[in-house]
């Protein structure tokens, strides 16, 4: 898989992270078609789910996407750094989904941020400066159509609009929601959440709507709204559990082999010798732990896979390294600083995830700092332009 020349790329590191750039681009195209006339926006909250907003970010304004989303204004203003200075940066439009924190809302301005406005308290404060600033600040309106979580619901919005002098200082420029069940597509709490909203927006002065994050772009036209908002979908997770799945893979892990060695029956793997071999087996320690984000979940669960073979994990999954169990693969097929795949085209994202016991997210999302990164720019086939993402790096 890998030519000697990409191998001393990274000498010095214990994994590899190789993240499409291209991929993504192209996932943010078909979600773009698929929901066309509504507009496709991008959210890159957490770090682009742990693939690295400064590239992430730069990549998507260049194919076209104007409306970002970020939870923490923390955020905001570094990706507002990122896309500085790029083709269209004037026109991109970063959105705080968490809404400001009382005394922030200055900084938000200076960075030219949308607050998503969840609260009568986040409205106020808004209203504040637009008031100190002579002129009514754009913001976007969140309404809790069934999830408990962020917005108003319909008794805050009675408040709201009832005294709707703070209303009246900013200037709402959408409304929104957030689906909790989009993922099944059968769930009653879709439909319900759709007639809120609408009920609920009726209520406010007509404004342009957004509803629907990854899933829900997969549900019908009704819930896309005018704008949607998909995270995962961009990195090719599958938006629903079961079906095709047409979103190309953006990632591939691939771990370094440290040490390999013969054992025979009965030997105790790892700590707490939670497995131990009932046959001579041949072991494969790799050079990834829960310290890279790999979860200790995954401990004799998950596996890695070399040219196709499956390579159980063998008991715990340690901070720095994980014993695989290389006995199908021909012998002294792994030497080390050899590679495995832990993830890839062998073994998506969503099946290290069922093997953790968790889902996609939470695997993108941990992706530690220790990989080397290597981001491709190129379509599949070509060798592709490679950025080096700034910051601690171990680069040739
Ligand atoms: C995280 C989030 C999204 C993106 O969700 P995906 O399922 O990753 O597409 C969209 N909207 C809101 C409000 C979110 O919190």
């Amino acid at each position: 898989m890998h030519s000697p020349a990409r191998e001393r790329l990274w000498p010095a590191a214990g994994a590899i992270l190789t993240i499409d750039l291209g991929a993504i681009r192209a996932n943010w195209r078909w979600l773009r078609d698929r929901v066309a006339p509504a507009a496709c926006g991008a959210v890159l909250k957490a770090d682009a789910y742990g693939l690295g907003a400064a590239l992430v970010g730069p990549a998507l304004l260049a194919e076209g996407c104007r409306d970002f989303f970020v939870a923490h204004l923390e955020e905001g203003i570094a990706l507002r750094q990122d896309l500085r200075g790029q083709p269209g940066a004037e026109e991109a439009r970063i959105h705080v989904m968490h809404g400001l924190f009382d005394g922030t809302e200055r900084e938000a301005l200076a960075h030219g941020l949308i607050p998503v406005l969840n609260s009568l308290e986040q409205v106020a404060g808004w209203a504040g400066l637009s008031r100190a600033e002579g002129r009514r600040l754009p913001a976007w309106l969140q309404l809790d159509t069934g999830m408990a979580r962020f917005g108003f619901s319909a008794g805050e919005l009675d408040r709201l609009l009832e005294d709707g002098r703070d209303l009246a200082a900013v200037e709402p420029i959408r409304v929104m929601s957030h689906l909790a069940c989009a993922d099944e597509p059968g769930h009653p709490a879709n439909a319900a959440q759709l007639g809120a909203f609408n009920a609920m927006r009726r209520r406010l002065p007509h404004l342009p709507t957004s509803l629907a994050a990854s899933s829900g772009i997969f549900l019908d036209r009704a819930w896309h709204g005018d704008l949607v908002r998909p995270g995962v979908a961009l990195h090719g997770v599958a938006p629903l559990p079961r079906g095709e799945n047409p979103l190309r893979p953006v990632l591939r892990l691939d771990a370094r082999v440290v040490q390999t060695r013969s054992v025979p029956a009965g030997t105790a793997v790892g700590y707490g010798h939670s497995f131990t071999t009932r046959t001579p087996s041949r072991l494969a320690t790799i050079a990834v732990g829960y310290a890279d984000g790999f979860l200790r979940s995954a401990s004799n669960r998950g596996r890695a896979m070399w040219k196709g073979m499956p390579m159980p994990i063998l008991g715990r999954v340690s901070m720095d390294s994980i014993v695989l169990d290389a006995s199908a693969l021909p012998e002294n097929a792994l030497r080390p600083g050899d590679t495995v795949e832990l993830i890839g085209p062998d073994h998506d994202l969503e099946a290290v995830a069922e093997a953790a016991g968790t889902i996609p997210y939470e695997i993108l999302t941990s992706l530690g700092q220790r990989y080397h990164r290597r981001y491709e720019t190129g379509a599949p086939g070509s060798s592709g332009e490679v950025l080096q993402p700034t910051g601690p790096t171990v680069t040739a």
